[in-house]
């Protein structure tokens, strides 16, 4: 650090500069996060000092914070949720049932879903002799592996079938006597694949386990498709789910959501706290963005379902469009897609993949298994955009 300060125009004309390295979205068909709304922004910069791991401090933003887990709680069908036994130390306020919170993204949200899943089992009569594990499909985000990292939990990896959906058999022939839970996904992010979640939710129930969705990405796209799957609360045996504001919800980073059918697994997560203002805590995180809360709050209220339903029809259109043009260059999907998630076979996807950037700064991703173009079609992309691409696609595959 320099001992004297810089002046404020020193310093943004470096931020200015350094800025111009990243990347502004344009290009980029790689990302599952966007531009936030500008709502979003305004009230992010409105709470910009809230801290969400002192919640007697703090109790407007933790009211949004309630008001953002009820919102979501009804979008995912969380009405059976039993809210009379679901108060849980909530700063001055106190008020309210609140069956989840926000996280700082689909990570946090897998990493509390399973370390709730053992700290149940463990306070109860299940006996676990060894290593407890889950069974997850093959094709879940790596953020499982951290899990298996840090809780000495074994991650056990279900096969999928021809059209990249976990394979139930598998599934169940993975369970043993020291499981205690499944994982589903809906919208990998490979693929943008839903699991069979109902097949899922009676395996769990036939073997009294918990069963945890990852929608960090899904939850804003599913419920405003024409023919929405099964996945939330609604199908019953599922006992939590990630959500990610940060992603399709268009609300600032960090903003992700954990929701539980049942207030036990929250409480499971309790952290006694002496010296704040409320006495338990319930996050991995202490100090916590009040900002992103108040963002999210915004651009839920702001757009509302129809906003949510003309976004997801967008990104859906786009999606239609580049699958059915690079079919006429002869580019198959490996799916069709469920959602705004294209895996596009292409001759040699990793040569493409780095050409496309080198030559005409298009940033692509590709799926491990098999390997393939993984295009994202996010609000921030344009028509226009999918011909240019398509046109710097055709000229590298036919050169
Ligand atoms: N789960 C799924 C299905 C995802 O696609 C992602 C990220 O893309 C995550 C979890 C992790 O989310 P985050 O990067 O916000 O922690």
């Amino acid at each position: 650090m320099n001992e004297k300060g810089l002046s404020e125009k020193e310093i943004f004309s470096y931020l200015e500069n350094v800025k111009s390295e990243d990347t502004d979205y344009y290009k980029v068909l790689s990302s599952m996060c966007t531009r936030p709304h500008k709502i979003a922004v305004e009230a992010h910069r409105l709470f910009i000092e809230a801290n969400l791991g002192d919640l007697g401090l703090f109790a407007g933003a933790h009211r949004l914070e309630r008001e953002v887990i009820m919102m979501l709680g009804e979008l995912l069908h969380a009405q059976s949720v039993d809210a009379q036994s679901a108060k849980i130390p909530s700063g001055k306020s106190g008020k309210g049932s609140i069956y989840g919170y926000l996280t700082t993204g689909g990570t946090e949200s897998n990493i509390q879903a399973v370390r709730g899943m053992k700290n149940l089992v463990t306070a109860g009569e299940k006996k676990i002799v060894g290593t407890p594990n889950i069974v997850i499909p093959e094709s879940a985000h790596f953020s499982f592996d951290k899990v298996a990292n840090m809780m000495g939990i074994e991650v056990k990896r279900a096969l999928l079938d021809s059209e990249f959906k976990v394979d139930i058999s598998s599934v169940e022939s993975l369970i043993d006597a020291n499981t205690i839970g499944l994982v589903g996904i809906a919208g990998t992010t490979e693929f943008g694949q839903i699991d069979p979640i109902e097949k899922l939710a009676k395996l769990a129930l036939d073997n009294e386990l918990f069963l945890h969705i990852d929608a960090a990405f899904g939850g804003f796209v599913i419920p405003f498709l024409e023919n929405p799957q099964p996945f939330d609360f609604k199908v019953s045996g599922v006992t939590s789910i990630a959500i990610d504001p940060h992603k399709m919800g268009l609300s600032t980073i960090p903003s992700g959501a954990l929701l539980f059918r049942s207030p036990s697994f929250l409480d499971s997560l309790r952290v006694n706290t002496p010296y704040l203002t409320t006495k338990a805590q319930f996050t991995l995180t202490g100090t916590r963005s009040g900002a992103s809360t108040a963002a999210t709050y915004a651009v839920m209220k702001h757009l509302g379902r129809e906003g949510y339903r003309k976004n997801v029809q967008y990104c859906m259109q786009l999606t239609e469009k580049l699958v059915k043009e690079a079919r006429k260059l002869g580019f198959e999907p490996l799916i069709e897609p469920i959602m705004n998630v294209v895996a596009l076979r292409v001759p040699n996807p990793d040569l493409v993949r780095e050409q496309l950037l080198k030559r005409f700064g298009w940033n692509v991703s590709i799926t491990r298994t098999p390997r393939s173009l993984r295009l994202v079609l996010m609000p921030h992309n344009t028509a226009w955009d999918i011909e240019e691409f398509l046109q710097d696609l055709k000229k590298i595959t036919t050169e």
